[in-house]
């Protein structure tokens, strides 16, 4: 079994270098966190995987979950690795004192949940659905309920899930048909749910549903839909477990991946009482479903990343042990011997690839935390509400840009494996399946891109893009007395002033008798969208790493570099981030051009193509 291996060098540079972590904990909420604490919990976090979580991610992919007298089954191995998590007490790190967490900045929980995912994904699903729940609670929740629920959230004792799926309505959560009866000051629920992620298991004594319903006479639609509070158990008033809530799991899904973990098809109120608690006001859950979506689409961009950079590392480490082939300069020379495979230049193309997009993807889903951190903590009316703009437009980013990614990236992992790579003894093969279904989850990546056209770019008249797009010119403007980075910079201030032109564009024709063939496009603009992103990511990478580079060895010229780096591991680091920036701005960025002139050129095969002209049986 292949070890679970932490990108620890990455991890540091990304939380102190470039988000700041040190600027992060002088922020009044987290006045007793310490710039030294961050080491030792990467450390404790990355054993933690290593030793306990890594192990059973092939167990829980070949064993999977099942039902047995309508009791869920997940294997053991899981239940006794996330029982060793919750008496570590990894659920609360960047949870509120108040309840039971410790306190830390999203920032910290972001770099360990990013080690939780890449371990065992199936696993970690769990406590990042609780994190969910938690949150939904601090925002909706009375005092008297927070009580009652958050510390055994908190500590992970119980685990939350969320319920808005039913098989009428997927993406179309207006199609909801779960009934909500008032009864006193509680709520009679009826109806099923699916797809329901860790729906139900006993590796908690309790489980805590989020459910999305319908009261009677609410209006239809997304306007008519409210937020319950359901427990699989009831709650009596001294904190122990009641009776049971009839929240039945009445079957579990067979997937493509993420076989470690139930998704369960659940019935509510058929078999007896299921009694929920409102959650903020009726007919408003929606709302409440909106301010919690934005965390939850990038708690998935987090898995997609996560499991992307798991990929990576199992590959890197793959292509410096494989001995395959002579190398290509080795000509006639029969005293040459065979290389290892990072040694082949298409090899370390698909590395490199694999790299570049796994650095992009960190570097925006942690600064995508300090945003979240900056939005939780400051006094600072205005930047909050720019900072709230922009996570706005960060979003579809994260979930849609980073998940596509991921997959393009666990495929290159299969690919540098070679044949082992597609065989289920290396784990490369189930991280590509894992990673499937983040496309698909928490609003598709077709929904996000409809909803960064649609919604993102007009949101308060187009300033929160223009903040965006602000954000990216600030990096190039810092950048441009940067020595060694000239021509990157001057790439990528094109590419950013191609965007805006580009968003203009697309945003007008959206709201236009031409909305139909902007739609059409939605897709390769957040695909341009997110190009242009990594590689604002990547300038803002090699702005800080080439004066270190060229402090450590007193030069950037290429062979002072290559000697010091193959002694010195900063030096190897830094040189490393330079390369990614050349790679990505020089060579994949390029794409992206392509696909603005064609939205520019706004071809209309798709809206003029018939149903009826796509084939026939
Ligand atoms: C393993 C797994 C775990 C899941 N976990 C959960 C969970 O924990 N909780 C939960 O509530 N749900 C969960 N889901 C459900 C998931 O969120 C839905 O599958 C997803 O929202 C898509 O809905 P659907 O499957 O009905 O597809 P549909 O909505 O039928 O979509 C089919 C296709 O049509 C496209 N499409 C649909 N409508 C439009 C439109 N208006 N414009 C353009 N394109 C459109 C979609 O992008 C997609 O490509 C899970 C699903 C799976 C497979």
């Amino acid at each position: 079994m292949t070890e679970y291996i932490a990108p620890l060098a990455d991890l540091n540079f990304v939380i102190n270098e470039l988000s700041k972590l040190d600027e992060i904990i002088k922020l009044p909420t987290f006045e007793h966190a310490t710039d030294d604490l961050l080491e030792p919990i990467l450390d404790e976090a990355a054993r933690f995987s290593r030793e306990v979580l890594g192990p059973t991610n092939v167990i829980g992919d070949q064993q999977g979950c099942s039902v047995e007298n309508g009791v869920v089954k997940v294997p053991t191995e899981f239940s006794d690795a996330y029982r060793l998590f919750v008496e570590s007490g990894w659920q609360g790190l960047d949870c509120d004192p108040e309840f039971g967490g410790m306190g830390l900045p999203a920032l910290i929980g972001a770099a360990t949940g990013e080690m939780w995912q890449s371990a065992n994904l199936a696993l970690g699903l769990c406590p990042m659905l609780t994190s969910g729940t938690v949150e939904t609670i601090e925002l909706h929740a009375t005092d008297e309920l927070k009580q009652i629920y958050l510390e055994k959230l908190i500590s992970g004792e119980w685990a939350g899930t969320m319920d808005l799926t039913e098989p009428q309505a997927g993406s179309d959560l207006a199609a909801i048909r779960m009934l909500a009866t008032p009864d006193g000051d509680q709520y009679k629920l009826t109806g099923n749910k699916i797809y329901i992620t860790w729906g139900d298991h006993e590796m908690t004594e309790n489980v805590i549903h989020l459910v999305l319903a319908r009261l009677p006479d609410a209006p239809d639609g997304v306007r008519g839909i409210s937020l319950f509070l359901v427990p699989k158990y009831h709650i009596n008033e001294d904190g122990s477990l009641g009776e049971f809530n009839n929240v039945v799991c009445t079957g579990l899904e067979h997937k493509m991946g993420i076989h470690g973990n139930s998704t369960a098809s659940l019935s509510l109120g058929e078999k007896g009482e299921c009694v929920g608690t409102l959650l903020g006001k009726e007919n408003k859950g929606m709302a409440g479903m909106f301010q919690m979506m934005n965390e939850s689409r990038a708690f998935v961009g987090m898995q997609g990343f996560a499991v992307a950079s798991a990929s990576y590392m199992y590959a890197l480490d793959y292509a410096r042990t494989r001995i395959q082939g002579r190398h290509l300069l080795a000509g006639k020379d029969p005293e040459a011997k065979d290389v290892t495979i990072i040694n082949h230049p298409d090899v370390k193309r698909q590395l490199l690839n694999m790299k570049v997009y796994t650095e992009g993807m960190r570097s925006l889903i942690y600064y995508y935390g300090k945003c979240s951190d900056i939005v939780h903590t400051t006094d600072d009316e205005k930047l909050k509400a720019e900072t709230s703009a922009l996570i706005e437009v960060l979003t579809p980013i994260v979930k849609g840009y980073v998940t596509d990614k991921s997959l393009e990236v666990c495929s290159h992992g299969v690919q540098v494996y070679g044949g082992y790579g597609y065989i289920s003894e290396f784990p490369v093969e189930q991280l590509m399946r894992d990673t499937r279904i983040f496309m698909i989850y928490e609003g598709t990546n077709g929904i996000q891109a409809m909803d960064l056209i649609g919604r993102k770019l007009s949101m308060n008249k187009g300033e929160s893009f223009k903040y965006f797009i602000n954000q990216m010119k600030k990096t190039i403007e810092e950048s441009k007395g940067v020595e060694g980075i000239e021509s990157l910079v001057e790439k990528v201030d094109n590419a950013v002033s191609r965007l805006e032109s580009l968003a203009l564009e697309i945003g007008t024709r959206a709201r236009s008798d031409k909305a139909l063939n902007a739609y059409a496009f939605a897709h390769p603009f957040l695909e341009i969208t997110g190009d242009v992103t990594f590689a604002w990511m990547h300038l803002w990478r090699a702005s800080i790493a080439a004066p270190k580079l060229a402090k450590k060895v007193g030069s950037l010229e290429k062979e002072a570099v290559a000697k010091k780096a193959e002694k010195n591991k900063d030096a190897a680091f830094y040189a490393g981030q330079i390369a990614s920036a050349k790679f990505f701005i020089n060579t994949l960025l390029p794409s992206a051009y392509g696909k603005m002139d064609a939205i520019i050129e706004g071809d209309t095969s798709v809206d003029d193509i018939l149903s009826v002209s796509f084939g026939s049986k």
